[in-house]
């Protein structure tokens, strides 16, 4: 008898899970399972999360668990991520939005503790807005969770979780883990400027300046300005 050739859904995008959780770890955005990442397939209204609790350094594609937009799952052995509530209502919430990064990293976790939004202490904040807002504090994996970032994330691109992290969301998973990156370096500057003086913020004005050359900023359109 041959043998039946198994196909995974997403597998793609599992991959792509796999690889940025990998890429998460080595940049410093999160340690152990800390953290989880996903993938919206539009098309198919199906979503690959990360599992719950294993090691990014051991995750494969095959313990990427698809579910679909109830959170019901669809494919995989393995427990979604214990954050799956919150993933489901921001793609509910956001239709602009198909993969979402979230991380501990230190220093927005930091300012997080402290329950402070980032202001637009340096240009960079434009990766999520004209800066970071905070959702206030709830257990990991609640409901309550869910609800917080929803009524606090509005229209940005990333939102601190009150002693807990950050989200991180985008069209796709290299624009999330920009976010969460660059927002994680305006975290830090904002600690090391905030050690030293009162930081001069950029204002409004310069912030929607910025936030239209991002739109054209690097290989977007070939123009030469
Ligand atoms: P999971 O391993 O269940 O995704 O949980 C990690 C986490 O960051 C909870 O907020
Ligand atoms: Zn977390």
């Amino acid at each position: 008898m041959r043998r039946q050739e198994v196909v995974m859904l997403m597998l793609q995008q599992r991959q792509q899970i796999v690889d940025y959780g990998l890429k998460m770890i080595r940049s410093g955005l999160t340690t152990g399972s800390g953290g989880n990442l996903s993938i919206l397939s539009a098309a198919d209204n199906l979503i690959a999360i990360s599992p719950s609790g294993i090691d990014y350094h051991d995750v494969t594609a095959a313990d990427v668990v698809v579910v679909n937009r109830a959170g019901q799952r669809v494919e995989g052995e393995r427990k979604p991520s214990s954050e799956l509530g919150f993933h489901l209502a921001l793609y509910t919430a956001r239709e602009d939005i198909t993969t979402i990064v979230h991380t501990h990293s230190v220093y927005a976790t930091t300012l997080a503790c402290l329950h402070w939004e980032i202001p637009a202490v340096h240009y960079l904040v434009a990766f999520s807005g004209d800066k970071v807002p905070l959702a206030p504090y709830a257990t990991f994996g609640s409901a309550e969770l869910a609800d917080n970032i929803i009524a606090s994330i509005g229209s940005y691109n990333a939102v601190l979780l009150a002693n807990h992290g950050l989200v991180a969301v985008g069209k796709d998973m290299k624009s999330s883990f920009n976010v969460a990156e660059e927002i994680e370096l305006v975290a830090r500057i904002y600690y090391q400027a905030k050690s030293l003086g009162q930081p001069v913020l950029v204002d409004a004005e310069e912030m929607t300046r910025v936030t239209e050359k991002f739109c054209s900023y690097g290989q977007q359109d070939k123009s030469t300005s």
